[in-house]
């Protein structure tokens, strides 16, 4: 496999089989030059460090590839964590967004706007539901859903005023605010951000019985990733969704879905519930949402939930805008015909097979759905962080999560060749770490 030819043309294309830099190795064994040395300080001087990048350089992006600074051509192999499921610079998706910026741009919801009531419904429609709540990041679906499940438990179910409570699994993500962060069990992501939120009971994530043990009168919702991405692609028992399903409606209890990471086609369906049947009360989506070009989220759900909120409780300035509203219009309509998540679910099974040949060869265990891959690295050969360091001298950008796992999510549009060559590259970092 590591002989595979790259999939753009050899050693003279700008991603040659030797590395991203082709045969000609401008950037030596470090990735690193002038220029790229040069980008990077500038960030350094004046950013929070609060990320720790892979050194490459991105200047532009078309499809499933970046090119950097240097003019080398990398396969992106992380999209973005998902939010560029539809590649970089679709054509539809600008064309969208091209078209909305010439026309209007922010109104706020202190007006309405021509474009927010077709996304807001051809959005429900795509998952089955009545209602959506649309936000900007992430994060922010998150909260709007802890806040519509509070206000839902106080005034429909009947909880007692500042009793309700959350359940939620170890091993999430589900975004940097104070309150998400408070029932991270990643010291990294909570420690010396308190005092916390109250009101959020962990139990471990694919245990039904903990779940189950874990609600009472109080609790108002279950808010899971139907699978964990940052966690490291983790999928639960199949039978743990259903399971989310039915001990919730028999208790009363919100199902609440985070797919931010894991929906709009990603694990070759629209939505990682699709998988195995399971329709929560409510999805949260963002990331992919805006095609890779606006931050969009929103919570879907039906009227019975959503309908809680009243004028005046929840907002932003800039959430359900007519550039982000047009933008996520284009996505629905492009998830309606199924050609995604069919592509996904194919090529999935692809780079299934082919990750897990290197099962022994360096790789510990592969997990998965879809385009969506956790590749575990077996830690006596190197930390993820090595890897994807090896990757991108070979052309391949992915990043490392948790100490010794690649995280691999290319953008729905990438071919089979591509994946095959992409996989070829990390069986020969491995075999490098090896020596
Ligand atoms: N929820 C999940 C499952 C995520 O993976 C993420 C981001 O990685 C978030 C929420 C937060 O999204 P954002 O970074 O847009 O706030």
């Amino acid at each position: 496999m590591s002989s595979a030819t790259h999939p753009t043309g050899g050693a003279t294309g700008a991603s040659g089989a030797t590395g991203a830099s082709g045969a000609t190795g401008a950037s030596g064994a470090t990735g690193a030059t002038d220029a790229t040395d040069a980008a990077i300080a500038v960030e350094d001087a004046s950013l929070a460090h609060n990320y720790h990048p892979l050194p490459v350089v991105v200047a532009t992006a078309s499809g499933a590839w970046v090119t950097d600074v240097e003019g080398r051509r990398y396969l992106d192999c992380l999209a973005a964590y998902s939010a560029v499921n539809f590649g970089h610079g679709n054509e539809r998706l600008v064309k969208a967004a091209r078209d909305q910026l010439d026309r209007v741009t922010l109104t706020s919801r202190a007006f309405h706007n021509d474009q927010l009531g077709p996304f807001a419904a051809a959005l429900a429609n795509l998952l089955g539901k009545e209602m959506v709540l649309p936000m900007n990041t992430g994060a922010e679906a998150v909260e709007s859903a802890i806040k519509v499940a509070r206000a839902w438990g106080y005034r429909v179910k009947g909880v007692p005023e500042g009793r309700a409570k959350i359940i939620v699994a170890d091993g999430n993500f589900h975004g940097r605010t104070t309150t998400i962060i408070s029932f991270s069990s990643d010291p990294e992501a909570r420690s010396d951000f308190g005092p916390y939120t109250p009101g959020f009971v962990s139990v471990p994530y694919g245990d039904e019985a903990v779940l189950e043990a874990a609600i009472d009168d109080d609790t108002v919702a279950v808010l899971i990733e139907p699978i964990q991405g940052e966690a490291g692609v983790v999928v639960p028992p199949t039978t743990y969704l259903p399971f989310i399903r039915r001990v919730t409606t028999e208790r009363n209890v919100l199902f609440i879905a985070d797919e931010i990471q894991s929906g709009l086609g990603r694990t070759g369906s629209t939505v990682a519930c699709d998988l195995v049947g399971v329709v929560p009360d409510l999805y949260l989506l963002g990331k992919a949402l805006g095609g890779g070009i606006v931050p969009v989220s929103a919570v879907v759900g039906d009227r019975a939930v959503l309908g809680v909120l009243r004028p005046g409780e929840h907002g932003s300035t800039f959430g359900g805008n007519p550039l982000a509203a047009a933008v996520g219009l284009e996505v629905v309509r492009m998830l309606s015909s199924g050609e995604f998540q069919q592509r996904a679910s194919e090529l999935g099974e692809r780079l299934r097979t082919s990750l897990d040949s290197l099962i022994g060869h360096g790789v510990v265990a592969v997990r998965g759905a879809g385009l969506w891959a956790g590749v575990d690295i077996d830690p006596a050969l190197g930390t993820g962080r090595e890897v994807s360091e090896g990757l991108m001298r070979r052309g391949v950008l992915a990043k490392d999560t948790h100490g010794s796992t690649i995280r691999l999510a290319p953008p729905l549009v990438v071919t089979a060749d591509e994946l095959d060559w992409a996989v070829a590259q990390l069986e020969a970092v491995l075999a490098d770490l090896r020596g």
